[in-house]
């Protein structure tokens, strides 16, 4: 677990610092206690959807990836040739962490330094996202990192729903394999895919979305590349992150 120093100095690294009120009796230039928050609470499971007769409507249709395990999945993605996207990879993304993991981080697509390494948020968007995470008392290991796509779009542009339709199956059996009891969706087009809308991220984030049907909390938050380019929303980002851990804590009772 985590020291209070070190919770701290990950807050630090994403930019933050997080004040509580300052007492009265306090001189002008005094400086405050910082907040540091609770350290992640035990797994209980939300819904078990790998449970016989439980899974994903209107996702599998057709499909037999929802019958495969990790090997066979992970498998099935480095071959997949489902949409044009296979022609301009390096290689195919799968995704990285914990497949017991509470924590489920889903981001957009690969980018350039994904594609070269094959690993979810690497490079600077990747530390971030690090730190994110540190500062809520989480290593990287600890919790899953996956994308909407598996493989990188041409210049980094934004996904084609063609391919988001494609690529979705896979996905989903991940989610159905991890069974998170939290999923943080991690920019725009995580969000908006996974919630089938085209709100903007700033009105989705903030608040606690049902993933579907399954029951599992989707928490939507700014990617780490645009706090790059804003350090201003760190602190909203920093916001969404408390209410991730209220909302884990409350699952609790
Ligand atoms: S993006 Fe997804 S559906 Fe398209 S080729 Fe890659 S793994 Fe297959």
């Amino acid at each position: 677990m985590l020291s209070r120093k070190q919770q701290l100095q990950y807050l630090e690294a994403m930019g933050i610092q997080a004040w509580t009120a300052r007492h009265a009796d306090h001189d002008a230039g005094a400086k405050q206690e910082p907040v540091v928050p609770e350290p992640p609470v035990a797994k209980v499971p939300v819904v078990n959807t790998s449970a016989p007769g439980v899974s994903i409507p209107g996702v599998f249709d057709g499909a037999d990836v929802a019958c495969l395990d990790w090997p066979a999945l992970e498998a099935r993605v480095s071959e997949c040739r489902m949409c044009d996207l296979h022609s301009s990879r390096t290689q195919t993304v799968f995704g990285v962490g914990n497949h017991i993991a509470d924590w489920l981080v889903i981001g957009e697509a690969p980018g350039h330094d994904e594609d070269q390494q094959g690993e979810p948020f690497v490079g600077r968007a990747g530390q971030l996202l690090n730190a994110m995470l540190q500062a809520v008392g989480l290593r990287r290991d600890q919790v899953y990192i996956a994308n909407i796509l598996k493989c990188r779009p041409p210049n980094n542009r934004d996904p084609k729903p063609e391919e988001v339709a494609c690529c979705e199956p896979y996905l989903l059996r991940q989610i159905e394999l991890i069974q998170p009891r939290l999923i943080l969706a991690v920019g725009r087009i995580a969000a908006q895919n996974l919630l089938n809308t085209q709100t903007p991220i700033g009105k989705l984030r903030g608040e606690v979305h049902p993933f579907r049907d399954t029951g599992i909390p989707l928490i939507a938050t700014y990617h780490p590349a645009y706090l790059l380019r804003s350090p201003l929303e760190k602190r909203k980002s920093w916001q969404d992150l408390q209410l991730a851990l209220r909302t884990l804590r409350e699952q609790d009772g």
